[in-house]
């Protein structure tokens, strides 16, 4: 396993859409691996394959309740209400912002073996899947952002 470099804003992979991935394979496992592994160490709570410059649907995301995998992952319904919260990105490291997101997603996407499965995710959870999601289709949270708090988590010591 490797921790590898993980691209700022302002990359050019970070705008491009991810493909799907076709091919469950040890490269693609590797890959997954590498991935939380990068996550891991740089605190962060979630991670998409276009943020270490791989353009595949990939997604890691790791809230509290231990690694989720995700591969081509869909957002196939969402809760009518919304709630605001801050987010930040590893992509955008120092900088903290407001974003408005569903309360709850259901997602289907696919395990390392290529196997579909479903689930909801709320709160935190599915905050961190509309994030790391918005990845694969070359979207950062910066573009949605209601209100830029870096100051303000930075007084609170947070940043
Ligand atoms: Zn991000």
């Amino acid at each position: 396993m490797a921790v590898m470099k993980i691209c700022r804003l302002g990359e050019d992979v970070l705008r491009k859409k991810a493909h799907p991935v076709k091919l469950f394979d040890r490269r693609m496992v590797g890959l997954l691996k590498d991935m939380a592994e990068t996550m891991y160490a740089a605190d962060g709570c979630g991670l998409a394959a276009p943020q270490v410059g791989i353009l595949r649907r990939i997604v890691v995301i790791d809230v509290g309740d231990g690694l989720v995998e995700l591969i081509n992952p869909e957002i196939t319904e969402r809760s009518a209400t919304m709630s605001i919260d801050v987010e930040g990105c590893l992509s955008v490291p120092g900088r903290r912002g407001t974003v408005e997101r569903p309360d709850w997603v259901k997602v289907r996407a696919m395990d390392r073996k290529g196997r579909e499965f479903e689930f909801v995710a709320e709160g935190f959870f599915a905050r961190a899947v509309c994030h790391e999601l918005d990845h694969l289709d070359g979207v950062v949270y910066v573009d949605k952002m209601i209100e830029d708090v870096t100051e303000e988590m930075k007084k609170k010591g947070e940043v």
